[in-house]
Order: C-alpha cells, then sequence, then structure tokens
C-alpha cells in the first residue's frame, strides 16, 4: 500500500500502482470526469500514470492553468492526428500549449496548407475527437526511439532526441498518432468537445531564420462549445479595442522610424489625456502628503554601479554616451535621482516619511522583437515615487499606497485585478537576491499583513522577487477580460544602505530607511494603452480630448453655436463646431464615430429658445436642453470623474 496526501492535508491509503484517475473516481464519479491531468509531489503527470511510491497529488481539472495547457498540449497532437491523415508524410516538429490554446510547427514537405483547409481540419479533429482514443504513454530507450525516427526519416524527431537523457524517453499515442513527447496529456481525446483552428504562421526551425521555415497552425479548444462561442467573441471584441488600431483612429499616438522603434510620440489628443492622469496623479499626491520633485534623464556611470542597474540590468538599458572622459546613461528608472534628492539634506525621524513623486520620463531597451504598441517601448513617463520611512512607519505607508491603487481603480471602474506578492527564494541569497535573510522574512511578513488586512485579493509566489526585497505586481483585466500588468509596488531595504541614506533616529543614532517604490498608474504608455482597450475608445467624459461637438443644422446658426462655444470654453470644456457643409446626419455619425461624448445639435428651435439638443454617446438623443443648465451638468460630471 501506498499513502496519497491530498491537498487538505488528508491521508488515504491506496495499493501501489493505483493512479490519479483511480484516486479521483474514489471521491466520486463526478470528479473522476472532470479530472486532466494530476500534480505528484509538484509534478504535473498523466491521471492514467501509475504511483509506485507515497506521494502527495492535487487533481487538475480545466479550472486549473496546468489542467488547461495538459488540455491544450493534448489537442496539439490530435491536431497533428488530423494533420497527418490529410497530408501523409509531412513532418512535426513541436507543438506546445501556449497562454490561450496551442500551436504545431510542421514541415510540410512539398505540401502547402492554406487558412482555407482549417474548417476541413478542425472536422476531422472533431471526428478524432468523438472516437474518445486514449493517449497512451510509453517508455522507450533511446536506441529504440532513434531507430524509430529513422525508419520514419523524421529528422526532427531525431534533431530532439539528441539533448534527451536516456531512461527519460517516453511516446504517447492516441488513435493513429505517435509523437516524442515528455507528456503529461488528458486520458482521452474526448474531452475535447470544442475545436476552433484560428491562423497559420510561419516559423523559422528553432527561431532561426537561416533555418527552414515550418508552417505554424495555431488553434484553441475548450471542454464545451459555450466557451468556445465566449472566447471567440472575445477575440472579437478584442480586435475592435485594439489600442494600435483606436490609437490611430482618436489621434491619440503615433510612431515614426526615423525617431526610432519604441519611441511614442503622443499626439494633441494622446496629450490631453497625460494631461488629465497626471492632474489626478498631482491632486491625489498632493492629499496623500507626497512632495514633487523634477530630475534630469541622464546620469553618470557612477550611480547606476551603485543602485546596481549597471551590474544586473545593463542589458535593459541603452548604450552609454561619453563626455569629457565620463559615461552618463539615460535613466532605466528614477529611483538613483530621488534616492539623491533624499541624500542632499539631513534628515531626522521628524522629516520621515518623506515621499518623493515625479511623473519621471525612463528609457529601456527592449528587444526589438518585445516591442508591441504601447504595451512594450523604449520610452516610458511613469507615474514614480519613492517613500522613505522608518520601519514602524512601514505598515501604514504600503497600506496608504493599496489604498490609492484602490481608489484608482474605483475611477477606472477596474472591477477585477489581483495583486502577485513575489517573494524571495532562500536558495539564491547572495545571487539573485541580497543577502540579509532576516529582512527577508521580516519584509515579506509585513507586505503579506497589510494584504490580508485591507482584503486585497493577492496570491503569492515564490522566487520572484526584485533583487532588494519582495514585490507586489498588479494585474488587472480590461472590460472584456484582457490581462494587464499594470504596475509593481516595491519594498527595498537594500538601495537605502548602498546609497548610504540615513536620518537621525529618535536615539539620536544614524539609521537606514526603508524604501517603498511605487507607481499606481504605471506608466502613461501601458496605462493608456489599457484605457484605449478597456473604454473601447469611449473615454469618460473628464479624460475624452474632445468633450463637446457644436453641430449646427446649417450655416445660418453658426454665429448661435459660436456663442455656445464661448460659453462652453469659458467654463474650460475642450469643444469645437462641426463647420462644414454636410447634413446633420453625416455630422451625428461622423461625431459618433470620432467617439465624442457630448452632441449639441443646434437649428432655428434651438436658437429661439436659448437651448441646444443633447446627444450623448451611446445613448442617444436626450432632448432639447437650456445651455447653462447643460454647462452646469458637465462640470460636475467631469468633477466627479463619472464613468459615463
Ligand atoms: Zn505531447
Ligand atoms: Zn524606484
Amino acid at each position: 500500500m501506498i499513502k496519497i496526501t491530498l491537498p487538505d492535508g488528508a491521508v488515504r491509503e491506496y495499493e501501489k500502482g493505483t493512479s490519479a484517475f483511480d484516486v479521483a473516481r474514489s471521491i466520486s464519479e463526478g470528479l473522476a470526469r472532470k479530472v486532466l491531468a494530476a500534480s505528484i509531489n509538484g509534478e504535473v503527470w498523466d491521471a492514467s500514470r501509475p504511483i509506485n511510491e507515497d506521494a502527495s497529488l492535487k487533481l487538475l481539472t480545466w479550472d486549473d492553468s496546468d489542467g488547461k495547457s495538459t488540455f491544450w498540449h493534448s489537442s496539439a497532437h490530435l491536431m497533428a492526428e488530423a494533420v497527418e491523415a490529410g497530408f501523409p508524410g509531412v513532418k512535426f516538429w513541436v507543438g506546445p500549449a501556449i497562454d490561450k490554446g496551442f500551436y504545431y510547427d510542421i514541415d510540410m514537405g512539398d505540401k502547402k496548407i492554406t487558412e482555407e483547409d482549417l474548417a476541413q481540419l478542425e472536422k476531422k479533429m472533431n471526428e478524432l475527437a468523438k472516437q474518445n482514443n486514449n493517449y497512451v504513454r510509453k517508455a522507450m530507450s533511446k536506441a529504440e526511439a532513434i531507430k524509430y525516427f529513422t525508419e520514419k526519416g523524421d529528422e526532427y524527431k531525431l534533431d530532439l532526441l539528441q539533448n534527451l537523457e536516456d531512461g527519460n524517453i517516453t511516446f504517447y499515442t492516441q488513435g493513429n498518432f505517435t509523437d516524442l513527447c515528455r507528456g503529461p496529456h488528458i486520458p482521452a481525446t474526448g474531452a475535447i468537445k470544442a475545436i476552433k483552428l484560428l491562423s497559420i504562421a510561419g516559423a523559422y526551425w528553432k527561431g532561426d531564420e537561416k533555418n527552414k521555415q515550418l508552417t505554424r497552425i495555431y488553434g484553441v479548444s475548450f471542454p464545451n462549445q459555450k466557451e468556445l462561442d465566449e472566447y471567440l467573441m472575445m477575440l472579437e471584441e478584442a480586435k475592435k479595442r485594439d489600442h494600435r488600431k483606436l490609437g490611430k483612429e482618436l489621434g491619440i499616438f503615433t510612431f515614426d522610424d526615423e525617431v526610432g522603434q519604441g519611441l511614442a510620440l503622443w499626439m494633441p489628443n494622446g496629450t490631453i489625456i497625460i494631461e488629465e492622469l497626471e492632474n489626478l496623479a498631482k491632486q491625489t499626491e498632493k492629499a496623500a502628503g507626497y512632495k514633487r520633485v523634477v530630475t534630469p534623464h541622464i546620469a553618470k556611470e557612477s550611480v547606476y554601479l551603485t543602485s546596481g542597474h549597471l551590474p544586473y540590468y545593463e542589458d535593459s538599458m541603452y548604450p552609454p554616451m561619453e563626455m569629457d572622459g565620463t559615461k552618463y546613461y539615460l535613466k532605466p528608472m528614477n529611483c538613483p535621482h530621488h534616492h539623491k534628492i533624499f541624500a542632499a539634506e539631513q534628515r531626522s525621524y521628524k522629516d520621515l516619511p518623506l515621499r518623493l513623486a515625479e511623473y519621471g520620463t525612463c528609457y529601456r531597451y527592449e528587444q526589438s522583437g518585445e516591442l508591441f504598441g504601447l504595451m512594450r517601448v523604449r520610452c516610458l513617463h511613469m507615474n514614480d515615487a519613492h517613500i522613505y520611512c522608518t520601519k514602524e512607519q512601514f505598515a501604514d505607508e504600503f497600506r496608504a499606497v493599496n489604498d490609492m491603487y484602490i481608489k484608482y481603480f474605483k475611477i477606472f471602474g477596474i472591477d477585477k485585478y489581483v495583486m502577485r506578492l513575489s517573494l524571495h527564494d532562500p536558495a539564491h541569497l547572495g545571487k539573485k537576491y541580497i543577502n540579509e535573510p532576516e529582512l527577508w522574512l521580516e519584509t515579506e511578513d509585513m507586505v503579506r499583513k497589510v494584504l490580508i488586512e485591507s482584503n486585497i485579493p493577492f496570491v503569492e509566489v515564490q522566487n520572484e522577487g526584485a533583487f532588494y526585497g519582495p514585490k507586489i505586481d498588479v494585474q488587472i483585466w480590461s472590460a472584456i477580460g484582457r490581462e494587464f500588468t499594470l504596475a509593481t509596488n516595491q519594498v527595498d531595504f537594500a538601495q537605502g544602505r548602498s546609497f548610504k541614506l540615513e536620518f537621525t533616529n529618535q536615539q539620536n543614532h544614524p539609521e537606514i530607511p526603508l524604501i517603498i517604490h511605487r507607481a499606481p498608474l504605471g506608466t502613461h504608455e501601458r496605462f493608456i494603452g489599457f484605457l484605449l482597450e478597456h473604454y473601447a475608445g469611449k473615454f469618460p467624459l473628464w479624460l475624452a480630448p474632445l468633450q463637446v461637438k457644436i453641430l449646427p443644422i446649417s450655416d445660418k446658426f453658426m454665429d448661435y453655436a459660436n456663442t455656445i462655444l464661448q460659453t462652453l470654453k469659458n467654463a474650460d470644456i475642450r469643444a469645437e463646431i462641426d463647420d462644414r457643409h454636410e447634413k446633420i446626419g453625416r455630422k451625428i455619425r461622423d461625431t459618433e464615430m470620432a467617439k465624442v461624448p457630448y452632441m449639441l445639435v443646434v437649428g432655428e428651435k434651438e436658437m429661439n429658445e436659448n437651448k441646444a439638443s443633447v446627444r450623448r454617446q451611446g445613448k442617444g438623443d436626450l432632448g432639447a436642453k437650456d445651455v447653462d443648465e447643460f454647462v452646469n451638468e458637465i462640470i460636475t460630471e467631469i468633477k466627479e470623474k463619472k464613468a459615463d
């Protein structure tokens, strides 16, 4: 008999050679039907694989990310089976699960596969799935495996075999398809109930453009049709909301080859959004006791040696420029500059906490392949601040920072968020992490306590901390459920020491402050990219670049339209007149397309009554209103930063 420890701590006895599947069945048949794989002593296994020793076991279903990736990788095998059936003789490279779905890289030989073939392939996959074939695992010796693929004439799998150790080689077979694979796989193909092949792309073998180009087919699959339908709808919506597409249509930002890759140019409309966000940050930070500072975009090499950026972060920095025999770097972060402001004056405990804030411009050398719209750029404007505090003040300061995040989430209608607390790993102290075992545990504990007390949803991840302390990554989800990493909130007990920062404590002794790095609104680049997709370009009134458009029915009402424009401008409202010689229907349609929140239609009747017919984006006609009354209403809407 062997002992199986379940996640709730319960220990059950089973016969040697039992499988996770058997364990599930001993709990309930319903559960067994849902099992896709199992985590055995932390390693993901086939649910049907015999367990021969005492083990801890967690059953994995569609609700677990490892369950999903096992499902998707198994779907890749199913796709390969369908491709092989339709195109005999093709050769397969690798077919992993990805973030959402799977792909397989295939050498099609002299055959060709096009988007038109995908529907046919899907049909075949569905047919094969219905056969409910088991995924059968078989251990192979290296010699046997080499023989098998030599006979098959498959140079790709032979290449993979080169790097595999004898004794660690397994084949998986389902139906008529056999693949070299370390697994794991789901029990049988029947679980794959809904399949969509999404696209075909070229992919160089091993990612090297000197190698042959293989055909990559992307797909996604689900355990039921409903989830697939929802996913496809989300994809459709995401395409419409793509920040690169909307950013261009709405005149928010642009890129120019001559300026450089990854260097966003903010157009007038984008700049209005930037200024509104900065105003919000300034007001919020002022109320929370922050002080603003301004620092240069470059600094000398020595400061980045002190900060540890040069030894640890050089790959992400722009190369230096040399002046008067000294190297200068574009700043990748604002911290060193702020630390120098802290160090510029004698500090006592009475000066703490000191909170220094700046919308700082940073430069990071992202690989050109990694650049992506506003999400991955080389110049970024960060909602940065550093809080210097004593250990006693830390919990309150950290809590206040978290409260600020939550306050912003409310304003922007971000309902779903999770904080990821990244911790150190004792095994890597002194290398990946500064060698201060006690400080690590102490600060990690302080952070954890604050998160629990503030009732903030969070998960803990080992071995993901920053070099100088634990950090919190904030994941947010847009209105259509797309995930974004917004910003980090970090505790730092190392830089204070390396920069020799000190304050005089109550006992009149020098002490090193703790530092909190925080950036709740992240960078303008990523946050505005997020907002574009979150709002589908329909910004709330307070953020909208153009807030009101006045549409005169004909030239006769231009003077009246101008009077209204003046009234709006006097109230500091961003407004314009559509003075084109177009029919009013056309003007309304174009203003809708430009996603302007309010339209004021003016003609004879409106002019005589000193009114305007109000139309609200997404809501349509709100009827005629007295102009002053309208102005007062929207001033309130702007002030309260209402969502719509
Ligand atoms: Zn596999
Ligand atoms: Zn910092």
